[in-house]
């Protein structure tokens, strides 16, 4: 009988149980009404010896207990995860699908970022909330100019525009983190700024409320315009494709002199004329 009990353990403790199936096969080989177990019990009944009967009893119970238990633990399991247990096959192959991807603003940031690193420029950041200061007097934008505005401009209070208490606001631009980098850097600086920027303005197919900049500042000595202009067909060229032209039209800015704004050949038809 004590034999008998040691074959059946060793028995349950080699039991595979991969899947809900071999479990109800399990549930009905050891725990149900014509199962192992009960028939054990049924013996176990018949037994006159009482120090037999008390030493069988405390076998089946032990052995009750280990299927139970294996049957709880591995109910569970399937009942929370419908994939197999790999813990018990190391041989199934693993096949891993990837759940997450870049948006794509952060595939093209990414870009800009790997394209003008290659020429050493490297990345700064700067705060979202900024002051007065930083977003437009250190930028030379004067204290009437429409861009400060609430018409343009988040204000963090709206009460609060007057220059002199210094109001909080959503940077309108990511020059803001010129001023913070030339602050607290000596030349030589070569930096590239991308981040958020909030303007307020209707929101529409072509435009929103907040977008995205990528600012460049390149201070050292003998730097000109002609860097800047090679900078920038090296990057619409890196960026677009080699055959990219570009093209500088003069313009205003409050903080630069002389300043230019830049325009790219059409991606599509390359400048031949298309509906783009
Ligand atoms: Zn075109």
């Amino acid at each position: 009988m004590k034999n008998k009990i040691a074959n059946y353990l060793s028995e349950l403790q080699g039991e595979q149980i991969k899947d809900a199936h071999s479990l109800e096969q399990f549930r009905l080989k050891w725990l149900s009404k014509k199962g192992i177990l009960q028939i054990l019990m049924d013996q176990f009944k018949t037994i006159a010896d009482i120090e037999l009967k008390k030493e069988f009893g405390k076998s089946i119970n032990e052995l009750k207990q280990k299927a139970q238990s294996t049957f709880d633990e591995k109910k569970a399991l399937f009942e929370n995860n419908t994939q197999p247990d790999i813990q018990d096959d190391l041989t199934l192959e693993l096949n891993l699908i990837s759940i997450t991807s870049l948006h794509p603003l952060s595939i093209i940031k990414n870009e800009i970022i790997d394209i003008l690193s290659r020429i050493g420029f490297v990345v700064s950041d700067g705060p979202e909330i900024e002051d007065d200061w930083h977003n437009f007097t250190a930028l030379n934008t004067p204290p009437d100019h429409p861009a400060r505005d609430m018409q343009d401009t988040f204000y963090v209070e709206e009460d609060v525009q007057d220059i002199t208490q210094d109001p909080k606001m959503l940077r309108t631009q990511t020059s803001s983190i010129q001023i913070r980098v030339m602050e607290n850097n000596e030349p030589p600086i070569r930096i590239i700024c991308p981040g958020r920027v909030y303007r307020n303005e209707t929101i529409s197919a072509r435009a929103h409320c907040q977008f995205h900049q990528v600012e460049g500042l390149y201070i050292d000595e003998n730097v000109s315009f002609s860097d800047l202009k090679a900078t920038l067909l090296y990057f619409a060229r890196e960026m677009f494709g080699k055959n990219t032209q570009i093209r500088l039209r003069p313009s205003f800015f409050p903080f630069t002199e002389p300043s230019a704004e830049v325009d790219v050949n059409c991606t599509i038809c390359s400048g031949t004329g298309c509906p783009v």
